[in-house]
């Protein structure tokens, strides 16, 4: 053990940042010029087992535990958000929800797969008027024998194009409340009545694909339906605790990038005859940085931790608060640092040819995606009142 982390942990991290620096870093401004990731890429992530860190090695994943990965991925969101959004859906919420509630037969079908890097996967729970209040989405699975046949429409579906597979969310009772009565549906992309039926021009994360896509009568299978069909809801949530956390990572990985470009750049630019890096108002900024990014990442580990550990409790130490506070802390975190990034490198900042630009544009993606921070509160609120609530009950 070296500090909070083991060998292991920061041999991991070492060869994460390698790669990055070497494979990923280069190519980020083109990637994002051209609205493309090299899907080159994700074969180079494969190769290393990145592409299934949270796939237990019985399916030919790596295996690793929450903290491992998160460290892992901070290292690929440093050296580019897009490539570190897909690979956090991959080992996010679709490992997670096949894990917990898939069958045997699913994750052996699936898992080794994902792990191999053969398949990308995407997770399609949004729709044009179902984003925050996603249990009031609209987009139907009616039975058709032993299986279901699925229509609708989803939107700003991460990877919807390049999947092999993508996690559906779907009405399977229209009389059922607010978050009841959906269910969970593997989806094949290649069926005739999967269509993408548009691309988003995006702010930030500009080479990751956001699509919308339209279901037209998709035929489902009975053994492609996760779990309870009525449950889908329940299970979306549980995987958007783990997916919150590597979004926390991300973020915390483009403050980091952010801050290093800041740091450099402080030293090397001289303005009234000394480096800007003397001045207080500058250092300032730094130290600022530099406090709240390792805030920023205790909790994402702290809640990886907790969770590793099943040691989550109740309240603001519940599984959906931790998850939820460490998202909110480093995407605001990663926001503002790069806004302070923005700052420091002064007019050239604010032109693309720096690279801080596009880290103040990528972090604000952070602060939307599996959650908004309006939405983060929420959660964290309602988990300390509930706590307060059943103590004062007691
Ligand atoms: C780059 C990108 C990638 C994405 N990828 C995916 C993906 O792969 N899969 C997927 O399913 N979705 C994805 N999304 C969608 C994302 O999860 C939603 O955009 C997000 O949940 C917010 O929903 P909305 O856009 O409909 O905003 P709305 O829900 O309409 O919210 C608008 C504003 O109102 C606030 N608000 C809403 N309700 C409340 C409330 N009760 N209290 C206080 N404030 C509230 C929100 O915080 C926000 O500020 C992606 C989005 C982006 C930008």
């Amino acid at each position: 053990m070296t500090g909070e982390f083991t060998t292991d942990q920061l041999e991991i991290r070492a060869m994460a940042r390698d790669f990055a620096a070497g494979e990923i870093r280069p190519h980020a401004p083109e990637w994002d010029a051209a609205r493309e990731l090299d899907p080159g890429v994700f074969d180079k992530l494969a190769e290393l087992g990145f592409m299934g860190m949270r796939v237990p090695e019985e399916y030919g994943g790596l295996g690793f535990d929450a903290s491992t990965y998160l460290l892992a991925l901070e290292e690929l969101a440093w050296g580019d958000a897009a490539v570190a959004l897909t690979v956090a859906i991959q080992n996010g919420p679709v490992t997670a929800l096949l894990l917990a509630h898939g069958t045997d037969e699913q994750r052996e079908r699936h898992l080794p797969a994902m792990a191999a890097g053969d398949v990308l996967t995407a997770f399609a729970l949004s729709e044009k008027d179902a984003g925050s209040d996603a249990g009031g989405l609209g987009c139907q699975a009616v039975r058709d024998g032993d299986g279901w046949v699925l229509t609708g429409e989803k939107r700003w579906v991460t990877n919807g194009a390049r999947a092999g597979l993508v996690l559906v969310f779907a009405r399977t009772d229209s009389s059922a409340d607010r978050g009841h009565g959906i269910g969970a549906f593997i989806v094949d992309p290649s069926a005739e009545e999967y269509e993408v039926t548009g691309r988003e021009t995006t702010m930030g994360l500009r080479a990751s694909e956001t699509v919308t896509v339209r279901l037209d009568g998709v035929r489902i299978d009975a053994d492609a339906v996760v779990g309870d069909p009525e449950q889908g809801f329940r299970y979306a949530l549980e995987a958007l605790d783990v997916g919150r956390l590597g979004i926390g990572a991300q973020a915390v990985g483009i403050a980091q990038a952010a801050f290093e470009h800041s740091v450099a750049y402080a030293l090397e630019r001289k303005q009234f005859g000394r480096p800007i890096a003397e001045f207080g108002a500058i250092q300032g900024k730094l130290a600022d940085m530099a406090a709240r990014i390792s805030g920023a990442r205790a909790l994402v580990h702290a809640g990886a931790a907790a969770m590793d550990s099943g040691s989550c409790g109740s309240g603001a130490d519940s599984r959906s608060a931790r998850a939820a506070s460490a998202k909110l802390q480093a995407s605001e975190t990663a926001f503002w640092v790069a806004d302070e990034a923005v700052q420091i490198f002064g007019g050239y900042g604010y032109m693309r040819d720096y690279p801080v630009e596009k880290l103040l544009r990528d972090a604000k993606g952070t602060e939307i995606y599996e959650g908004t921070s309006e939405i983060l509160r929420l959660v964290i609120a309602r988990e300390i009142l509930n706590e307060a609530a059943t103590s004062h009950e007691n």
